[in-house]
Order: C-alpha cells, then sequence, then structure tokens
C-alpha cells in the first residue's frame, strides 16, 4: 500500500553523498525512505538536455517524482521591460523541467508593487495563459504552479493563485502552507477551522480532483507583522503539523509534501511519520 502523499524535499537533501548532483541526490532520497524531490534551480536554469536525461532516468529508477523550483527572479508584474526576462525564465525552467522528467513547475508569481491585487491579477494572468498555451502548443506537459508566498506585498495570496488556476488550464496553485501562516504576520492560518475554510474554497473553485493533486511546500516559520522571516525546523516552530495533516486526511487530499525546512530530510521523514499517524495509512 502507499500513502496517499509523496514526501521529499526543496533541493538535494544535505546528507547527498559526495560529489553530489542531482541524480545522486534522487538516489539518496530513494535510499532513506523518501520519494519526491523539488530541483531546486533558484538561481537560474543552467543545466544540459544530457544532464536532464540523466535525472529524468534517476527519478524513474528510483521511483522519485521531480519538480521543479524555477528562479526566484520572475514576477507576472514586472515592467514591459523585464518581462520578456521573467517569462524565459520560467519557460526555460518548463523546457529543461520537463527534459528532466519533472510534471510540476514551482515559481514566485512576483510584487504587487503597491498595486491592488485585483488590478494586479488583470496584468498577470494574461501573461501566464500565454505561458501556458505556448507550453501546451509545444506539447509540453508540465503543470505550472505559482506558489503562495509569505508575505503579504507579494503576489501569491491562496486566493491569487486560485484564481489563476480557475483562469487558466494547466495551471494549479503550489500551496506553502508555512508561508499562508506567515502571510497575515499575526500568527493566524494555522488551525483546522482556518485551513478547513481554505480548503473548502479551493474544492469549491477548482474542484475535488484538484485536492487529490496538491502541491504543498511546509516547514516551520518564523514571522512578524510584514509575513515571513525565515524558515525553521518544524519542531522550533509553532506550526500545528498534525492539525493541518488531519484537515488533509479530512479532505481526502493526495500529492506531493516539499519540506523546506532547514533540516531538510530529517523534518521530510519527521513529516512522513507524522502524515502516518495521523491518517493511519502505511507505506
Ligand atoms: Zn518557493
Amino acid at each position: 500500500m502507499s500513502l496517499s502523499f509523496r514526501f521529499g524535499t526543496v533541493g538535494s537533501p544535505i546528507g547527498t553523498p559526495k560529489p553530489g548532483g542531482s541524480s545522486n541526490a534522487i538516489k539518496f532520497i530513494h535510499s532513506i525512505g523518501l520519494n519526491c524531490m523539488e530541483l531546486g534551480w533558484v538561481q537560474s536554469v543552467r543545466v544540459s538536455e544530457e544532464t536532464c536525461a540523466v535525472i529524468k532516468s534517476a527519478g524513474i529508477e528510483n521511483d522519485v517524482a521531480i519538480s521543479v523550483h524555477a528562479p526566484y527572479f520572475i514576477n507576472l508584474n514586472a515592467d514591459e521591460v523585464e518581462w520578456p526576462k521573467s517569462r524565459k525564465r520560467l519557460m526555460d525552467a518548463a523546457f529543461y523541467g520537463n527534459l528532466a522528467g519533472a510534471t510540476d513547475i514551482i515559481f514566485h508569481p512576483g510584487s504587487y508593487f503597491g498595486g491592488v491585487p485585483a488590478d494586479v491579477l488583470k496584468v498577470a494572468i494574461p501573461r501566464l495563459a500565454g505561458c501556458a498555451k505556448e507550453l501546451l502548443d509545444a506539447g509540453n506537459p508540465v503543470r505550472l504552479r505559482p506558489e503562495t508566498m509569505g508575505k503579504s506585498a507579494m503576489l501569491g495570496s491562496l486566493t491569487d493563485t486560485i484564481e489563476m488556476a480557475v483562469q487558466i488550464s494547466g495551471v494549479l496553485p503550489c500551496i506553502d502552507f508555512a508561508h499562508l501562516h506567515a502571510r497575515p504576520g499575526d500568527g493566524s492560518m494555522n488551525t483546522i477551522e482556518e485551513w478547513t475554510k481554505e480548503l473548502e474554497i479551493m474544492k469549491g473553485r477548482l474542484g475535488e480532483e484538484s485536492l487529490k493533486n496538491v502541491h504543498i511546500h511546509l516547514s516551520g516559520i518564523e514571522y512578524g507583522p510584514k509575513g515571513e522571516k525565515n524558515h525553521l525546523p518544524v519542531a522550533e516552530s509553532d506550526l500545528n503539523m498534525g492539525g493541518l495533516f488531519s484537515v488533509l486526511r479530512d479532505f481526502k487530499a493526495g500529492g506531493r509534501i516539499l519540506c523546506e525546512s532547514p533540516i531538510m530530510e530529517e523534518d521530510a521523514l519527521n513529516m512522513k511519520k507524522t502524515w502516518m499517524q495521523v491518517s493511519g495509512e502505511v507505506d
């Protein structure tokens, strides 16, 4: 029997044996009992087609599902000069990610630059729709996943990302529950009632199917009035992980849970263990 969620890390695990590299990281992920990984292409996409082929076969051989974290420097609300560069970063991540066997491309949607979210979405959504259409026309099956962001000044509330997904086929949210908890800055979004409400909204707008294929980022998090400060090990944070998992269980959710804690694979394994306790599922 397999679990409803795959568990893994964003970026190569700390314990990846030398000389490292993504294919060794994937083998290591499998060896410690995890089964997904997000390639951290966060500075730039600098990978050859040959390397992508090696990563893809490592994923298949080790039954490790692969996602890509696209470069940080993407902004759907960039000005006319910057936007083509942002777009290229996202499209490069999608092109090489697909070659590397990734099914999902995660990216930070950008900044409001002080604008009203509804107005910013009027700029962001057509741009993202253009990217999704180009991938579809090219036969590239990756899903683009705007991530929920940890600061209130950033494009990327859960509402923003759901709105993008409603309007564009091939787009679904990447739900970073640590970011959603940090974003309001007041310690909210950390209870069963709040998560239940959010997932009801998601189910209502994106359908039950969207809950079967949730892409989650998770860690502990430190925050202030403006939101996220830094990621923490879960045990050093106030995150009610057991409560969150009970909500995911009650919604019969499944997909991937990728750990972004500083102790990476250690917390990813803690997450897997907690999920098994809460859900009663056995590996
Ligand atoms: Zn991210």
